[in-house]
């Protein structure tokens, strides 16, 4: 049934893991929701997601191509865009000179170039409204060299990043701009990423609910940036503190293919 009065949320990667859960905070809280993925697994979420009592559209589009945003931007149509979550990424394992360049391509374009694209179209439309959330999933493995996971960890930081600066170019037009930063979380990420096997892939993780639940709020509250978890809270204070050579050693560590077994 659709409501005029409801706000829209958008969510990127909510078929599985944080970004459902999120979708989930957000119908929860009353916002019907245009979710997307690239693969087919996007309408048995969205299917769920409907047992809220709210409008859900599904996207399947491939959001490392601009072609991919323009069919969810086609999906949002003139509807105004209260939340963006820019939410999918994706990783890849394994040292940088073995990887092929297509994969490595793949992870930049999912995690940056498709995000960036997405974040201006819809952000222009909320500048000119003068209001809107925008919640942009980074990582703390944004503060740490990746070795073993290289790419990825770039493309963290470079959102980390990039979420501040337009968070400050936002500043005074009632748009507000948050980076969730997780730490190693339940998801499926680590088996779609070829990390299961690593120190870092066994390690303890957090629940994908508790970290969308204080993603979404602190997107509500406008804050800058949240990092769920006292553990990962602790981690991200020791990898700012520690020089890079230090964090990069670690995370080979953590990283390193077959880890998890020597
Ligand atoms: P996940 O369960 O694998 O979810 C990833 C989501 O992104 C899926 O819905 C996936 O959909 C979507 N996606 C990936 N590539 C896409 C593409 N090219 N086009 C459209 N959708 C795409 O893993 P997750 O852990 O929830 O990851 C969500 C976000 O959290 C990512 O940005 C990740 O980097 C970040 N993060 C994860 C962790 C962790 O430890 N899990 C920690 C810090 C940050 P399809 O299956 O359809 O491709």
């Amino acid at each position: 049934m659709s409501n005029d009065e409801r706000p829209l949320a958008v969510i990127t990667g909510a078929s599985s893991g944080i970004g459902y859960e999120l979708a989930k905070c957000c119908g929860q809280h009353d916002f019907d929701l245009v979710v997307a993925a690239d693969e087919s697994e996007i309408h048995t979420a969205a299917r769920r997601l409907r047992h809220l009592g709210v409008m859900v559209d599904a996207v399947e589009a491939d959001l490392s191509t601009l072609r991919g945003v323009d069919e969810l931007l086609a999906a949002i149509g003139e509807r105004p865009v209260c939340a963006l979550i820019a939410n999918a990424g994706t990783g890849l394992g394994g040292a940088f000179l073995e990887q092929p360049f297509a994969s490595i391509r793949h992870v930049i374009d999912t995690n940056i170039t498709g995000t960036l694209y997405l974040l201006r179209e819809v952000g222009a439309e909320m500048r000119e409204r003068g209001e809107g959330h925008i919640l942009i999933t980074g990582s703390i493995a944004g503060f740490i060299p990746g070795t073993y996971h290289a790419v990825y960890n770039a493309t963290k930081a470079f959102l980390d990043s990039f979420a501040f600066a337009l968070r400050a170019e936002l500043e005074d037009a009632g748009v507000s701009v948050t980076c969730l930063m997780p730490g190693a979380t339940e998801t499926e990420f680590f088996e779609r990423s070829d990390t299961e096997e690593t120190r870092l892939g066994e390690s303890n993780k957090q629940e994908p609910d508790e970290v969308a639940e204080q993603g979404f709020a602190a997107m509500m509250r406008g804050d800058g940036d949240v990092v769920p978890g006292w553990q990962n809270k602790l981690r991200a204070a020791l990898a700012k503190m520690s020089p890079p050579k230090v964090t990069a050693e670690i995370h080979r560590h953590l990283a390193e293919p077959g880890g998890a077994h020597r």
